[in-house]
């Protein structure tokens, strides 16, 4: 069976190498012929909205997925009318837009900060008497790894934030003063059944993913997230992996955003889970049974932004799993990652000590 990957980023190029022992090839569409997946299939070159591109890439192969959000849904509305294309069209369209995300999980029963759409600044002023300050004012598109947020004090940085990103729609939420964040993952199939991995504690920092550790064992926390993403791939009658990002509040969980998509705080399911949120995301949108998502043990990932550290030093620490996914370093991109596998906890955290401590 082959699979088409609208983007070759280093979530593009996981699936394949997951897919491979599988029997599935692949076909990518990404606007650069160097992408991190671009080694592992063949490739259409072309823009994500570009509908030849699109039609190109639909025509060569039996179901259609993405690694990438930001693709205008009005071009995958043709694609999913002549392909298989799986998450549908309309889960990818919601997670696009902050304000449907968090209407959308209100409207669930699944908590989220108090939020007001901003299309001025005297919404701006009243949405911050409304709900207070602090608070973050975000693109309500478009925006990924902290990119177009601004984080508001006092009533003095208003108009700055506004003069900062004012030119689009925006999204003002009260700030979260929260004990932690976590994520989970997890997968729906062919026939509706539906797989969640333990959930990642995940730590943050100027808005990017650093560091996760899973399985972090909360039942009640765990029981309330699976919940909510159970009815999340309910509503969308989801084929494949989605994630949903959480603050935990007092024992509660506030969700903040979804992917439809593998996602970053997955990636230790590779070594550290039976099936890897990669294969069961390839196993759900070809129709096969989903993998069981048990840990195989204490996992933390770490990601590598802007440079990486050379893969001799990592390797000579038994337990570490090193991935590079062949990008050219710049500041704030994700180059890379590795991941933790130990028996215990403790002995987890000591190699993540040790991973941390060096210089990347
Ligand atoms: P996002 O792009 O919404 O995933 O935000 C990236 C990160 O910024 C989150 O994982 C948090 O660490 C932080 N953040 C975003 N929104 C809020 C909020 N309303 N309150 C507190 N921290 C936030």
């Amino acid at each position: 069976m082959k699979i088409g990957i609208i983007g070759a980023g280093q979530l593009g190029r996981m699936l394949a190498l997951a897919g491979y022992p599988l029997g599935l090839q692949f076909v990518f569409l990404d606007p650069s012929a160097d992408a991190p997946g671009a080694a592992l299939g063949s490739m259409v070159k072309g823009d994500f909205a570009n509908t030849t591109a699109l039609h190109s890439l639909a025509a060569r192969v039996d179901v259609v997925t993405f690694d990438v959000e930001n693709v205008p849904v009005e071009a995958l509305g043709e694609i999913a009318a002549l392909k298989p294309f799986w998450p549908p069209v309309t889960a990818l369209g919601v997670s696009q837009d902050r304000l449907l995300e968090k209407q959308l999980f209100r409207s669930m029963g699944i908590a989220t900060a108090e939020f007001a759409a901003v299309d001025s600044l005297e919404d701006l002023r009243s949405a911050a008497r409304r709900i207070g300050l602090p608070g973050v004012l975000k693109t309500r598109r478009l925006g990924y790894d902290g990119r177009g947020q601004f984080y508001l004090r006092s009533t003095k940085d208003l108009a700055v934030a506004w003069k900062a990103l004012g030119a689009v729609p925006l999204i003002y939420e009260a700030f979260v003063e929260f004990s932690r964040e976590v994520s989970i993952i997890g997968a729906r199939g062919a026939r509706g059944e539906m797989v969640f991995y333990p959930l990642s504690a995940n730590v943050h920092s100027e808005g990017i993913l650093r560091h996760s550790i899973a399985p972090f064992r909360n039942p009640p926390l765990q029981s309330q997230a699976e919940k909510h993403l159970r009815k999340i791939l309910r509503h969308f009658d989801y084929r494949g992996v989605l994630a949903i990002e959480f603050f935990v509040r007092r024992g509660r969980l506030i969700a903040n955003e979804m992917a439809p998509r593998v996602h970053n705080s997955g990636h230790w399911t590779i070594e550290g889970a039976v099936t890897s949120q990669f294969e069961n995301h390839l196993r759900a949108i070809a129709g096969l049974p989903l993998g069981c998502t048990a840990p195989t043990g204490h996992c933390a990932m770490i990601n590598f932004i802007g440079t990486m550290p050379p893969a001799a030093g990592l390797l000579r620490i038994p337990g570490v799993h090193y991935h590079s996914y062949g990008k050219t370093p710049r500041p704030n991109r994700k180059l890379g990652h590795c991941t933790v596998l130990a028996a215990s906890p403790l002995k987890r955290d000591r190699v993540l000590e040790r991973v941390l401590a060096l210089p990347f």
